[in-house]
Order: structure tokens, then C-alpha cells, then sequence
């Protein structure tokens, strides 16, 4: 059996740390050969020491010399955006799972599917910023996009089997969410929530950033752009649906009416585990579904009007070109001034949109483009905060 042999950039954050759990539980299937953080140098040595890696990237070029004096002298060291570069590169590695916050993970997963490598993407920018190129430089190369996010791993699912087949016969993709902390909250009360409250997800623990998006819904809004471009499928066809169990992770409609679905526990083990083994199924320790337990599965119309982050997702993934960018980089500018107590919960949302107006629209899809695009939302949006 073919042990499969994994970069893993991001390896300290909670994708990460779970992608070492489902490494440590089916390590007949799975090895890590490289690991990569931004700042966690202890949190990293400790990984490398438990894994036995002898490729380890840092992204902060001042952590360089700390993580040296943690880990053995044999093992190499790849620092800075180059470093990750050359580390998804890496010669013996069959694929390379992006796991990075932010955009740091785009050139990597370029270099990645360029070095003939298959790609596990958790990361949403990568897809969200620049899903058109990813999708068209992994046809040329003959590599596979493996979702990681639980969403558009459930809809791949649903879908597996189908490669080749016509995408007409595809009516909808349906995008469950949890509607998140604030689900039923007045729409009056939104604008005084707080950090602390913003930061309570009902379901997923997950990293910081993640969890703000879903309490905006701006995740969903990321997510629906992503599957746009991961299963070819124009934004009509992407919908969302609210459900607050998160047992459903998403489903599929079809032309004849019937609606496949993936269903599991709320673990980001699940499918990080299928995007890394596909196509095989394997036995784990995960636990299954007790239906019995659960008693009801509930879904309802997302409020499209008291979290605006949906259409303005929509409006962003149907225009394309720079928008889906401008979107994603004024929303992360925003999030942080509303981490940073700069801005109310509400105003990430105007944030984000006063950005998309602004920007002037720019047709095309080169990589440079979306880069200049990122850098632009993000002066605009600084400048809608008040920073
Ligand atoms: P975390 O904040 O928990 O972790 C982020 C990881 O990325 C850390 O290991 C961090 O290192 C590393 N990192 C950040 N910047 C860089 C950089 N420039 N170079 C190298 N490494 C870097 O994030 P999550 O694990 O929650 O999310 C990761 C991605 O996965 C996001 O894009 C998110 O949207 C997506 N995702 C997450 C889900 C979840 O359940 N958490 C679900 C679906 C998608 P350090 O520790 O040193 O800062």
C-alpha cells in the first residue's frame, strides 16, 4: 500500500494540529514530510520532534535561529515566503495540504500543482482570490484539488464518481450553515455585539479569524465563491441553506430532484482524512452519528438582510475578475480592526462593501492582477476603518 507523503503548511493552527491527529491515527496511509508555521517555533519543534520530519519551514526569517536551537541540527529549515515556496516544491512529496491563514498560502499552492503535486486546500483565500487559475493550472498539470473545508468536502463527495460527467445535471449546490452565534439575534442588537461573543461559535472550534467569518456569515460568503470555481458551477447555482446542528455539511441537488448529502459528527478530522486518502474510505476512531441522540436535523432560510455578507459574496463571485479578491482582502482588514476593538461588529460589513465599490474593476485573472487587487482592497479598506 502506497504510504502518501504530505507537506503540511500551517501545521500549528487548528486545521493543522488536527491534520497531525489524523496522521498519528492512520499512519499506514499517511506521513509527513514537511511542516511549516509563522511564528510558533515551540508549538513547531514540538511537531517535528513527534513527527520525525526533516523539513521544516518557518515563515518569520527573526524565529529562524529559536527554532534551530529546538530542533535537531539534521533537520532543514526553509524560511520566509521563499522558504515555503521551495518546501511545497519539496522532491518525495506527493502532495502538499494548505493550511495557512490569510494569503501567505497562494504562491505555495501555485508552486505546489507547478512541481506536480497534488493540492489539500483548507485555505479559502487561495481559492477565493484566485480559484479560476488554481482550478485551470491543476487541469494543465494533471494534478487533483482536494477540499478540505468541510462544505466543499461534503459536496465532493456527493459528487465523487461523477469526474467527467456533465455539470448540467447539477441544479444546485446547497452550503449548510450554522448561521453562527447570532443566528436568531435582533437585527437591532447586532451592531453592540462583542469580541467575546463573536468568538463563541455554536459548533466548530476553530481558529480566530474562521470564527469571526461565521458570525458575519462572510465565510459562507467565502465558501460559496470557492465552490463556484471548485466545481465549476456559475454563482446561480450556489446556494445556502442554514442549519444549526452543522451535521450536514452539505449537499448536492440534482436535475431529476433528488439531493445527495455528507453527514458526520462536527470534526474537521473527517474530512481532512478523506481529502488525504481519496479515493479510499479508512477505518478510524472517529465516532459516528447517533441518530437516535441527535432526535432532529433543522434547516432555514439564511437572513439575507441582516447579514449582507452573502449577497455582497454573491455579487463579488458573479462579476469575478478582481472583486472575489477585494472582498476577501477587505474583510480580513476588517475583521482585525474589529479584533483590535477599532470598529463594531456591524461595520465589517460596510467595510467590506464601501471596498468593493470603490475599486476600480479590472477584467482578467493574471496572478499579478488579484496580488495588486489584494494590496489596493487593503489600503481602501484601512482607510473605511479609520485606521
Ligand atoms: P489558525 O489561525 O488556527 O492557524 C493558522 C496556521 O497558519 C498556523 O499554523 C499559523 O502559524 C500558520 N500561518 C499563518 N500565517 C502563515 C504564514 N505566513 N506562513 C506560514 N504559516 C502561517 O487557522 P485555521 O487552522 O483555523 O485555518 C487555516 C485555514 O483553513 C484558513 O484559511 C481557514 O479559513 C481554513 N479553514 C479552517 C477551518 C477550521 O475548522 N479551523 C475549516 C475550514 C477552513 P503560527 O501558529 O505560527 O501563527
Amino acid at each position: 500500500m502506497h504510504v502518501k507523503k504530505i507537506v503540511l503548511l500551517g501545521s500549528t493552527g487548528s486545521i493543522g494540529t488536527s491534520t497531525l491527529k489524523v496522521a498519528r491515527e492512520i499512519p499506514e496511509r499517511i506521513e509527513l514530510v514537511g511542516l511549516a508555521a509563522a511564528n510558533s517555533v515551540e508549538a513547531l519543534a514540538d511537531q517535528v520532534r513527534e513527527t520525525g520530519v526533516k523539513h521544516v519551514g518557518i515563515y518569520n526569517p527573526d524565529k529562524e535561529a529559536e527554532l534551530r536551537g529546538l530542533i535537531p541540527s539534521d533537520v532543514k529549515v526553509y524560511v520566509g515566503l521563499e522558504g515555503l515556496i521551495e518546501l511545497a516544491r519539496m522532491e518525495g512529496a506527493d502532495m502538499v495540504l494548505v493550511a495557512i491563514v490569510g494569503t501567505a498560502g497562494l504562491h505555495p499552492a501555485f508552486a505546489a500543482i507547478d512541481a506536480g503535486k497534488d493540492l489539500a486546500v483548507a485555505s479559502k483565500e487561495i481559492l477565493v482570490m484566485a480559484g479560476e487559475l488554481v482550478m485551470r493550472a491543476a487541469r494543465e498539470k494533471g494534478v487533483s484539488i482536494l477540499p478540505v473545508d468541510s462544505e466543499h468536502n461534503a459536496i465532493f463527495q456527493c459528487l465523487d464518481g461523477r469526474s467527467g460527467r456533465s455539470n448540467d445535471e447539477i441544479s444546485r449546490l446547497i452550503l449548510t450553515a450554522s448561521g453562527g452565534p447570532f443566528r436568531t439575534m435582533e437585527s437591532g442588537l447586532l451592531e453592540s455585539v462583542t469580541l467575546g461573543q463573536a468568538l463563541k461559535h455554536p459548533t466548530w472550534e476553530m481558529g480566530r479569524k474562521i470564527t469571526i467569518d461565521s458570525a458575519t456569515l462572510f465565510n459562507k460568503g467565502l465558501e460559496m465563491i470557492e465552490a463556484r470555481w471548485l466545481f465549476d458551477v456559475e454563482m446561480d447555482r450556489v446556494d445556502v441553506i442554514v442549519h444549526p446542528q452543522s451535521i450536514v455539511h452539505s449537499m448536492v441537488e440534482f436535475v431529476d430532484g433528488s439531493t445527495l448529502a455528507q453527514l458526520s459528527t462536527t470534526d474537521m478530522c473527517f474530512p481532512i482524512q478523506y481529502a488525504v486518502t481519496y479515493p479510499d474510505r479508512v477505518s478510524n476512531q472517529l465516532k459516528p452519528i447517533d441518530f437516535a441522540a441527535l432526535g432532529k436535523l433543522e434547516f432555514e432560510a439564511p437572513r439575507r438582510d441582516a447579514f449582507p455578507a452573502l449577497d455582497l459574496a454573491m455579487r463579488a463571485g458573479r462579476e469575478g475578475g478582481t472583486l472575489p479578491a477585494v472582498l476577501n482582502a477587505a474583510n480580513e482588514v476588517a475583521v482585525e480592526a474589529f479584533v483590535d476593538g477599532k470598529i463594531g461588529f456591524t461595520d465589517i460589513w460596510g467595510v467590506v462593501e464601501k471596498t468593493m465599490d470603490a475599486h476600480e474593476w479590472n477584467g482578467g485573472d493574471y496572478l499579478e492582477l488579484l496580488i495588486a487587487a489584494d494590496a489596493d482592497a487593503r489600503e481602501l479598506a484601512v482607510g473605511f476603518c479609520g485606521l
